[in-house]
């Protein structure tokens, strides 16, 4: 009989998302008639902004036609949403990238787990905690851990807890890792890391010879001045950090599909032996190998999120959902909650009231005021007695949901 990855074995059965739908149905089983609100997966509720879904249109058409047919592309995206992406993303911010460091995909979900590919088996690997669970899970499946302990922490893998305790600024290990997870604006925290924060992690792994995976899937999301928009602002970045970016929660394409990576051709890495060897050149092989690039239709659909109409369209989605966040913050410090996020994120990040864990008071707000959140520990042991909301809904079900978490606290 065939063998099978056994790493993925160690994979949590209880996964957080599957854990949540079955507590949600077998509530609506035994109240048929309660109307529950879901603030909890982190997907987008609005349609695709005009400028986007016109170009789509035209692409389809082009494709219609044996004159502007378009087969295959180039693995690593056209050239017209790459020059696009270095002009908008970073040329406007004074960041030096150009478009042969940019590989476009289908997802920064596949990506944040796909470059793992390129990197050896015995780097140790550094994750903040609480964490986008992709993170973790992707090492645990490439064998790079043992197994979970009680509070579902892997062995093998070095955790940095970001809390309130420490204003959720992740701290520089005392010890030397290989493989760095950054993610800002972050998901679940919502909260962001300063520029100086970003450079003693860039130092770091510059001393330590280690990389940074930055992933910015948020970054539309910023509202602050001095908040940086990509890890490459930072002085030496290019050296040591690939970036991740997706269309995803900006243009809406959770469902449609497009996101890139940057690998900047400055970066190495070496072998058993010590010899050094560029990443670019590996990711590129891998890219190529392994992806046959992302559709035509959707990369014209991206590009057209960067034309003056694409970007007055999506400066309004993101205000929208940067609204809903500043109506759960407030609502929910008027009511006396801790609350953090929602700033400059989609998210906002609470303390549990009365020292309930993560998932007690999921469970009382589903009963109390039928409303569906994300228990904080499924991010991770740090995330206990925290808990997420999403600001993607509606403007209604958000008031709804204020006045209803508010209610249920008395
Ligand atoms: C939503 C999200 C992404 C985007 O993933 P896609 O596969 O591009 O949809 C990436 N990273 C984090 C942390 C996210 O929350």
């Amino acid at each position: 009989m065939a063998r099978i990855n056994e790493h993925f074995l160690k994979l949590q059965a209880g996964y957080l998302f599957p854990e949540i739908a079955r507590r949600v149905s077998a509530f609506c089983e035994a109240n048929p008639e309660a109307d529950v609100i879901r603030l909890g997966i982190g997907d987008v509720t609005e349609p695709l902004p005009p400028a986007i879904v016109k170009a789509m249109h035209d692409a389809v058409d082009e494709m219609a036609n044996r004159e502007s047919f378009h087969g295959y592309g180039p693995e690593q995206g056209y050239a017209f949403l790459r020059d696009a992406i270095v002009e908008n993303d970073y040329q406007s911010r004074g960041v030096e990238v150009s478009a042969d460091e940019i590989f476009v995909s289908d997802g920064s979900k596949c990506d944040t787990g796909n470059i793992l590919d390129i990197f050896g088996q015995d780097n140790r690997v550094a994750i903040t905690d609480p964490v986008y669970p992709v993170y973790v899970d992707t090492n645990v499946m490439a064998g790079r851990t043992g197994n979970a302990d009680d509070n579902g922490r892997y062995e093998g893998l070095a955790y940095i807890p970001v809390t309130a305790e420490n204003d959720f600024v992740p701290a520089i290990p005392d010890e030397k890792v290989d493989l760095i997870y950054l993610c800002y604006p972050n998901n679940p925290t919502g909260t962001v890391a300063s520029k100086e924060t970003l450079q003693q992690w860039v130092d770091y792994a510059k001393q330590n010879d280690a990389i940074i995976f930055y992933d910015a899937a948020y970054v539309a999301f910023i509202t602050e001045e001095n908040v940086p928009h990509s890890i490459y602002e930072i002085d030496g970045a290019k050296s040591v950090a690939i970036e991740f970016r997706s269309f995803s929660k900006n243009a809406g394409f959770t469902g449609t599909r497009c996101a890139f990576t940057v690998v900047p051709k400055d970066l190495k890495g070496k072998t058993v032996n010590g010899e050094e060897k560029f990443i670019h050149a590996l990711w590129n092989r891998r890219h190529s190998t392994k992806f046959n690039g992302a559709s035509y239709v959707v990369q014209k659909g991206a590009a057209a999120a960067y034309s003056e109409d694409g970007k007055k369209q999506i400066g309004d989605l993101v205000s929208f959902y940067l609204e809903n966040a500043r109506l759960l913050r407030e609502g929910l410090e008027e009511a006396g909650i801790t609350v953090f996020g929602g700033v400059n994120a989609p998210y906002v990040w609470l303390k549990t009231p009365d020292e309930s864990t993560s998932w007690e008071f999921f469970d009382q707000l589903l009963k109390k005021a039928h409303l569906v959140g994300t228990p904080g520990s499924g991010f991770g042991a740090s995330g206990e007695g925290y808990f997420r909301l999403s600001a993607f809904n509606s403007r209604e079900k958000i008031e709804a949901a204020v006045e209803r978490f508010v209610k249920s606290l008395g």
